[in-house]
């Protein structure tokens, strides 16, 4: 078959995968004019839809955003920040500005200090190679910090092009739908092909005469814990509402399974402690001894200790141990998973998360 083109963002249109750039059901194919799904859905429902598209066809399209004017609006999982950065965002960046939306602030206990959060992400950022003109936490489905945002973005774009970036799943097509719901009022949001020829899937939608914020289609982070996770496990792990912290008091020698997606020993510590554990309220979390542990590992792997469930054992890594000796009380955060406040200097923690899955330290944010 000849390669056709999305009338609406120049992808290849196919009719294999939907949730891939270009698709447009076999039907589509009949008409004159094609445009893929996902530019049909704007067109007429003024509401952008999630594409993915794979690290190395990112890398393609960096070079061309980099040489754009305009101000980049990059959005991350507040619950996941480092999970949710683009790896390679400090090449799309060159001098255009940079706005970093923490995106999901609903989720984090009201006694979050968001102060400290913003401190973070701009360091987290600053790790990542780029410098931030301002960060926002908000929330797109509630429409917290929207305003704020809206207003912010007006007065730093100057009238020239947004472009909104991020990885899958972070609430991307979320934030933009809630900023189109706000600001265009009856038009037809699409043009037609912004980039001509260029197949790279970006969304165009009009802000005045002259302008547009431009969607990108999302990242897909290979370090993210979201991809070894069946459908349904991904449902338990991500939090819907306010996380509630539990607190288990532990002594050296004890172990916490987090469902069997992770495990905490309690390796080294003078005395009996709070361990504050922030995770999505549906997973359970399991006390043992840490000698038992790898037996419970061995036998209850998928039952007791779910998720991983049936579909997700069937990629599942093995689990990697990260140890650390903490200076103070810090925050020890798995990547997509949630975070564990350590109480006390001194304590030595191994952490067991699925391989590539990041695991690292950082100030406590509560
Ligand atoms: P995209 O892949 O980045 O475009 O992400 P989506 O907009 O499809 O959102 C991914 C998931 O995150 C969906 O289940 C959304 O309902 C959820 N989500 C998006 N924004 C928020 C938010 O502000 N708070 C919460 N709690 N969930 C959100």
């Amino acid at each position: 078959m000849e390669a056709i083109y999305c009338q609406g963002c120049g992808a290849e249109i196919q009719t294999e995968d939907k949730s891939k750039i270009g698709y447009a059901p076999p039907t589509a194919l009949e008409r004159e004019e094609v445009i893929c799904k996902r530019c049909f859905r704007l067109k007429h429902y003024n509401e952008v839809q999630d594409v993915d598209m794979g690290a190395s066809d990112f890398l393609k399209i960096l070079d061309q955003i980099s040489s754009y004017e305009g101000t980049i609006v990059n959005v991350v999982d507040i619950f996941d920040v480092h999970g949710s950065f683009i790896p390679s965002i400090h090449r799309l960046v060159g001098n255009k500005p940079v706005i970093l939306i923490g995106n999901k602030v609903d989720l984090l206990p009201k006694s979050t200090n968001l102060n400290k959060v913003k401190q973070w992400m701009r360091k987290v950022a600053k790790d990542f190679g780029i410098q931030v003109q301002d960060i926002f936490l908000v929330s797109s489905v509630k429409g917290t910090g929207m305003n704020e945002v809206a207003f912010e973005l007006e007065k730093i774009r100057k009238g020239k092009d947004i472009y909104v970036v991020g990885c899958t799943n972070v609430g991307k097509s979320t934030f933009i739908n809630y900023l189109i719901s706000k600001n265009v009022e009856n038009q037809e949001v699409i043009t037609t092909s912004y980039f001509p020829g260029t197949t790279l899937g970006f969304i165009d939608i009009p802000l005045d005469e002259t302008s547009s914020m431009i969607d990108t289609p999302g990242v897909v982070n290979a370090h993210q814990m979201a991809h070894l996770l069946s459908d349904n496990d991904l449902k338990v792990v991500t939090p819907k509402k306010e996380i509630k912290p539990r607190v288990y008091q532990l002594n050296q020698g004890q172990t916490l399974y987090i469902g069997g997606l992770a495990r905490i020993d309690i390796d080294n510590a003078d005395e009996k402690h709070g361990y504050i554990c922030y995770f999505s309220n549906e997973l359970t979390i399991h006390r043992t001894k840490q000698e038992n542990a790898d037996r419970l590992y061995e036998d209850h792997l998928g039952e007791m200790l779910s998720p991983p469930g049936e579909n997700t054992l069937r990629n599942w890594p093995e689990l990697e141990a990260h140890t650390f000796t903490l200076n103070s009380s810090m925050d020890v955060v798995i990547s997509g998973l949630g975070w564990v406040k350590v109480p006390e200097k001194g304590v030595r923690v191994k952490v067991y998360a699925p391989k590539g899955v990041k695991v690292m330290l950082r100030d406590p944010i509560i």
